[in-house]
Parts: structure tokens; C-alpha cells; sequence
């Protein structure tokens, strides 16, 4: 099970969600989903800095293996 959490995405964020799944792309659909959903503003500020790529990089960075 690995799993993501909402709060180490970005600086200063309490947010208490946590994607989890079997797999990578699992926990990062669940994530990308959830930014979008709840934190648009941050969302559309990361995609405007990054592409999609680095953004997975920085997704899988931040994912622990539980
Ligand atoms: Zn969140």
C-alpha cells in the first residue's frame, strides 16, 4: 500500500486527506483528482509551473510505502 499525503504537497497546508492505492498511478489519479477538486487554485498555480512529468516526479518523491 503506498500512500500520499494532501499536506506534504505543498508548504503550510493542513489539509487531512491522504491518497492511497496499490500503485503509483493509483495513488497519483486519486491526488490529482483530489487537487483539482479542492484546491483549485493551487492546482491550476502547479500546473502553470510544471508539466505533467514533474509533477509526478514530485508526487512519487512525497509517497511513503506503508
Ligand atoms: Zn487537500
Amino acid at each position: 500500500m503506498k500512500t500520499l499525503a494532501c499536506k506534504d504537497m505543498a508548504d503550510g497546508s493542513t489539509c487531512p486527506f491522504v491518497a492511497e492505492g496499490m500503485t503509483d498511478e493509483e495513488v497519483m489519479s486519486k491526488m490529482t483528482e483530489h487537487v483539482k477538486a479542492m484546491h483549485k487554485e493551487d492546482y491550476d498555480k502547479m500546473m502553470s509551473q510544471m508539466s505533467m512529468d514533474e509533477m509526478k516526479a514530485m508526487m512519487k518523491s512525497k509517497m511513503k510505502e506503508m
